[in-house]
């Protein structure tokens, strides 16, 4: 339940405090995909090696249809529309949408492979004091 909601408000996988974005206002597309390098929190790398994000394609192809079923079931099946109507209206959801599928696709792939640690932040906090990390 905890990590439901650290992906719903985009925390950090490993200490859910950290934010994943450096711009919380996915609207801004010119910051859409700006990630800090690290946690601020607990050090837990947000890009942990090149093309990693590359699965999230995945994550985001089962939003998008999982997008679609609700319009087909709330539009289609209860309304009644026109399927051409049902198509231009999943456009338009799908198109304003897309900054919390793009992201939300990045927050849940970053979950599937991170588990949380209640000592992340005091481990991550004691190797700064001493000077162990880079
Ligand atoms: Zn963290």
């Amino acid at each position: 339940m905890r990590k439901l909601l650290a992906i719903v408000r985009m925390k950090c996988p490993k200490c859910y405090e950290g934010n994943m974005y450096k711009d919380i206002n996915p609207f801004h597309v010119k910051q859409l995909h700006a990630m800090p390098e690290r946690c601020d929190k607990c050090g837990q790398p947000f890009n942990p090696e090149p093309g990693f994000y590359m699965g999230a394609m995945y994550v985001s192809y089962g939003l998008c249809v999982g997008l679609f079923i609700a319009c087909f079931f709330g539009f289609y099946i209860m309304l009644g529309v026109d399927p051409v109507v049902l198509l231009v209206i999943y456009g338009l959801t799908l198109l304003a949408l897309f900054p919390f599928i793009f992201r939300y696709s990045r927050v849940v792939y970053l979950h599937l492979f991170y588990d949380y640690d209640p000592h992340a932040i005091e481990t991550y906090q004691k190797k700064e004091n001493t000077g162990m990390n880079q």
